[in-house]
């Protein structure tokens, strides 16, 4: 097997040596193509970004103001020093994108986080065809397979009505990046009003600018009677969990977002009243499936369960190795997101 080097491990990201450019580094860089807004993917501190347009907005939050950023849609291609890049759908949050890398007829695709379940919050994911596969695993276990999503909002939905009945407010903690949007999207608005904590709702503007279609919402911090709480839903960050924040809600009951709510002990770390298994990465079968329509002579493993998804693929007909990179879960870069307002 022919080894390659057009995109390879350094200790700031993956790293394109003959455009000269980083994906997704986590130490500051010239040049940074970065895949999505999620704070384990895009720092602070880069030279320049080149970020896919549908997530630009979310870019900037995360960046600030005086970030320079530019931006190129889904399918369009720059080319940077004779090398092709493009992002392509991959379907995990708003405008989350995989980036291929094409240099004399070789094809890299980076594809950072991913799901290929339906999401009306996302893209759908795209098939990219290419040599060298690079692919998370954060629930890289065949323990982990995900039911379908309107199940999982049905399951929301009664929990809001019965904790309305009890008179009681209902408090889902949710990644502020995503997973928060996804959720006020899927649910039946018309059980009652949604409110957001802080960091929740700037994002959610910003995914209403974007044009995603999402119920109304009102911050927390704007109410001026704790009355109107009454029957509705929150939307906050984890962070927000076992704060004095909760306090003004008065009585309530707690839910929690995640595909980690799949496993009981999680659910019992976090200390809420209900998980609902719902998470913006692939399951094992999805990575399986993206994996196997890549076609690539090479799969990498960057994160999550890498030497249990490569000791499967190389027990299937594949070749993969380990790529120990920094990315996490977003679960872990959390007060990032809050920080961020
Ligand atoms: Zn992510
Ligand atoms: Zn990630």
């Amino acid at each position: 097997m022919k080894r390659s080097t057009l995109v390879k491990l350094t200790d700031r990201g993956l790293y394109c040596e003959q455009g000269d450019f980083y994906i997704d580094p986590w130490l500051p860089v010239k040049r940074a193509v970065v895949t999505h807004a999620h704070a384990d993917h895009t720092y602070r501190g880069n030279q320049d970004y080149l970020v896919p347009e549908e997530g630009a907005r979310l870019s900037r939050i995360r960046l600030g103001d005086e970030a320079k950023i530019s931006t190129q849609k889904y399918g369009e291609t720059a080319t940077i020093d004779g090398v092709k890049v493009s992002f392509h759908p991959a379907g995990h949050v708003l405008g989350s994108a995989q980036v291929r890398v094409e240099y004399k007829g070789e094809v890299w695709c980076v594809s950072g986080d991913y799901k290929l379940m339906p999401d009306a919050t996302a893209a759908p994911y795209e098939f990219v065809k290419c040599h060298h596969f690079i692919t998370e695993a954060t629930f890289g276990l065949p323990i982990y397979r995900w039911q379908p999503t309107e199940f999982i909002f049905e399951e929301i939905n009664d929990w809001w009505r019965l904790n309305q009945e009890k008179g009681k407010v209902s408090v889902i903690f949710a990644y502020s990046v995503g997973k928060s949007q996804r959720i006020m999207n899927g649910i039946d608005r018309s059980i009652g009003k949604i409110f957001t904590h802080g960091a929740v709702e700037r994002l959610t503007e910003a995914y209403r600018e974007s044009g995603v279609d999402l119920p109304d919402t009102k911050y927390v911090g704007a109410v001026e009677s704790k009355k109107e709480f009454a029957g509705s839903l929150i939307v906050a960050p984890p962070s927000a969990h076992g704060s004095q924040w909760l306090k003004r809600f008065g009585a309530h009951s707690t839910g929690f977002a995640s595909g980690w709510m799949m496993v009981r002990g999680a659910r019992r770390r976090k200390a809420v009243d209900r998980g609902f298994v719902l998470s913006d990465h692939a399951d094992w079968t999805e990575l399986q499936t993206a994996i196997k329509n890549a076609e690539a002579e090479t799969v990498y493993v960057t994160h999550g369960f890498i030497p249990e998804l490569v000791r499967w693929l190389n027990e299937n007909g594949q070749h993969a190795v380990p790529l120990k990179t920094n990315y996490g879960d977003e679960e872990e870069k959390e007060e990032l997101i809050t920080d961020n307002g």
